[in-house]
């Protein structure tokens, strides 16, 4: 048999986890990647935390597990691939199966032939055509130079005001680099909120976090950078503010790099990713493409989504990797859209579909609720969590959730989505057997006491109100009960402040002649989560109070202004 020649066209994620898994699957296949950054196997998603000093050796975004710098010698010697750095592909030619390339240090041309092809050429940061975009002193966060530009600033200390435009992951993720660096940060979102993955109450959770950290503004865009000698000194908003500062980060999404690929004839689907199979396999039977270039479905919604994520990149690096040598044996499937990003000390991530997603996509009948509690017991310093959950009430499946707090946000995200993934409801997920010791967990994980809260409700035993509902009412000026039901040093050390009455629970049975004498009297309860809260229900609905709701997730989800 002859030997089978392999390209892979990106060197940087997707691309080398192909080009390895080929190698373990044929040790004689000639396997060669062209890459045209000069870099090999950069750990983009490791780019924020150099760039804030959580580490300082640049090499580490470049090792292996090992600790060895994954360059040209390094996948030479440990899995016999030849790499090309700074050699960009130029084209492709299909019918004679071969590729053209120029090296970008000489200028000289070359091609070279191919028996299958992987693409892997990633994405471009989105640059709008807006007037000053080319002053010295705006960047994006998408390579290895611009990390390098960054952490420059880092350590050459004399940058003091930055704005980062867009309130994306990459984009806060940045500004909790810079803020590292001692620069103030101005972050700027065109949308009204933050991290559209969440729903809204969920973002604004994280605003009013990211607040206490750097200025936000939302539902603004940028018209001009303003600059001096070629220098930027300010960013003018679309409403005419101008905002000094001295760097701009630009972080408005990505597009994929496709151009090769359709000059090639090769299809792009409706989000300008590259049509694949389950395969990875495109259009031409011997030309597979994977990683951030590509569009790929979403297992819930069946839409074709462009999802340009590092894990997805990798797994579906390894299933092109495998089909290239063994025929189409592996698959990729899709995604639910997992993510998670560090927003200062706060964890935040997500799953499935949000409620708003869930809506657009047609699911009319759901049920959603917000817990609020600890990842373990006080006693161990238990970090707050807050969590909403997204079902299809017509079957229990859980659709999604999203998490955030200080706790350990990873695990519960997790959770949810091997849930998802496994199709399973409400009734499976609230006696799931997980792992439990304090230094770990509580007896009842956060997940699963968020899944008897959504049991309750669904059972009819809890009725709650989100914070947004609530905010309505009380902006419509609803006649409402309002009902704290904690202690009085809590209640003075915070408080909502919106005309509440308080009420400890130990003492809500003997003064039930403060409550109204109209029994369907809208009430509202809390707590600082809402477990007591939902007990001081269940006493009044059990002395004949007919609509009394639970605000839910407590004091602690709420996101609006509270009371110190
Ligand atoms: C700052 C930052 C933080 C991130 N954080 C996370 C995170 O926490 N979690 C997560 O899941 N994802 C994260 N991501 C996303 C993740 O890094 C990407 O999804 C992943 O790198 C995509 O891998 P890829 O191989 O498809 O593309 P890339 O990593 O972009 O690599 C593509 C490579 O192709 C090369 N190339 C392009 N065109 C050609 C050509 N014509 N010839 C030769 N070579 C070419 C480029 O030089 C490039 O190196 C982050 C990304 C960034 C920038």
């Amino acid at each position: 048999m002859s030997t089978k020649r392999i390209i892979v066209i990106g060197g940087s994620a997707a691309g080398p986890k192909a080009a390895s898994k080929a190698r373990r699957m044929d040790e004689n296949a000639e396997i060669t990647i062209y890459q045209k950054a000069s870099d090999l196997s950069m750990a983009s998603c490791g780019y924020p935390y150099y760039i804030g000093g959580f580490f300082d050796d640049r090499n580490q975004l470049l090792c292996s597990p090992a600790g060895v710098v994954r360059d040209s010698k390094f996948f030479w010697n440990a899995k016999k691939i030849t790499t090309n750095v700074n050699t960009e592909i130029t084209s492709i030619d299909r019918k004679n199966k071969t590729i053209h390339f120029t090296d970008l240090l000489t200028g000289e041309k070359g091609s070279a032939e191919y028996d299958k092809l992987i693409i892997a050429t990633g994405a471009t940061p989105r640059k709008p055509p807006i007037p000053g975009i080319e002053l010295e002193g705006i960047t994006t966060l998408q390579s290895l130079p611009d990390a390098d530009y960054l952490r420059k600033v880092r350590d050459e200390g004399r940058i003091k005001k930055a704005v980062v435009i867009g309130g994306g992951l990459i984009g806060i993720e940045t500004c909790e680099a810079l803020h590292l660096a001692g620069i103030e940060i101005t972050l700027i979102e065109l949308l009204p909120q933050l991290l559209t993955f969440l729903d809204k109450q969920m973002a604004k959770l994280v605003e009013k976090y990211v607040m206490s950290k750097a200025n936000v503004i939302l539902e603004n865009g940028v018209a001009a950078f303003l600059g001096e000698n070629g220098k930027l000194t300010a960013v003018k908003l679309q409403n005419g503010t101008e905002i000094p500062c001295e760097l701009a980060v630009v972080a408005i999404g990505v597009n994929p790099n496709t151009k090769l690929a359709t000059e090639a004839g090769l299809p792009v689907g409706k989000t300008g990713g590259l049509i694949v199979n389950e395969f990875m396999q495109t259009a031409d039977p011997d030309i597979y493409a994977v990683g951030d270039c590509i569009e790929i479905s979403n297992l819930i919604t069946h839409n074709s989504i462009h999802a340009p994520y590092g894990d997805l990149a990798n797994l579906q690096g390894r299933v092109a990797g495998e089909n290239v040598i063994s025929g189409n044996v592996a698959k990729f499937t899709g995604t639910i859209q997992t993510g998670i990003c560090k927003v200062f000390d706060y964890g935040v991530g997500a799953t499935g579909l949000s409620e708003q997603n869930a809506i657009k996509n047609g699911f009319n009948n759901i049920e959603t609720v917000v817990n609020a509690s600890l990842d373990k017991p006080g006693f161990m310093q238990g970090k707050l969590l807050v969590t909403k959950l997204v079902v299809d009430k017509s079957n229990g499946l859980i659709l999604g959730a999203q998490v955030l707090g200080p706790g350990d946000v990873s695990k519960q995200v997790a959770i949810w989505a091997m849930a998802i993934q496994g199709k399973l409801t409400v009734t499976d997920m609230v006696n799931a057997d997980l792992p439990y010791a304090p230094p770990y967990s509580l007896a009842i994980d956060h997940s699963i006491a968020t899944a008897h809260i959504m049991q309750n409700k669904l059972n009819g035993f809890f009725t709650g109100i989100s914070a947004e509902q609530f905010k309505k009412k009380l902006n419509n000026k609803e006649p409402l009960i309002l009902l704290d039901v904690r202690n009085p040093d809590e209640y003075e050390q915070m408080r909502l402040g919106i005309g509440e009455k308080l009420i400890p629970l130990g003492q809500l049975r003997k003064r039930l002649e403060e409550m109204p004498q109209d029994k369907d009297a809208e009430i509202i309860t809390w707590c600082k989560i809402s477990l007591r809260g939902y007990e001081a229900a269940l006493i009044l609905q059990a002395n004949g109070y007919t609509n009394v709701k639970v605000l839910e997730g407590g004091i602690m989800a709420w996101p609006y202004k509270r009371e110190k």
